[in-house]
């Protein structure tokens, strides 16, 4: 099973910062009221799922990881 890591969908992201403070590891940060998620940092634990007002985040595989 490979890991699970955090995904925004930045068009859904309202930059309200909820799930920056969230997040245990710091692996979130919002620039320009887009939220924006560092892969390396994330453990995929999904806290930031649950508090995502907007639905915006979701867990893909890591090997599923939309490319930038
Ligand atoms: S899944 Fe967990 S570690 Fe990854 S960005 Fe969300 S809150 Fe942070
Ligand atoms: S909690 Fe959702 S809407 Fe708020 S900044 Fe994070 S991704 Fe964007």
């Amino acid at each position: 099973m490979p890991d699970q890591k955090s995904y925004i969908n930045t068009d859904m992201c309202l930059g309200c910062g909820t799930c920056e403070d969230t997040c245990s590891t710091s692996a979130i940060t919002v620039e320009d009221q887009k939220a924006k998620v560092s892969i390396e940092v994330c453990i995929g634990c999904g806290a930031c799922v649950d508090v995502c007002i907007s639905g915006a985040i979701s867990l893909v595989p890591e090997d599923q990881y939309p490319q930038k």
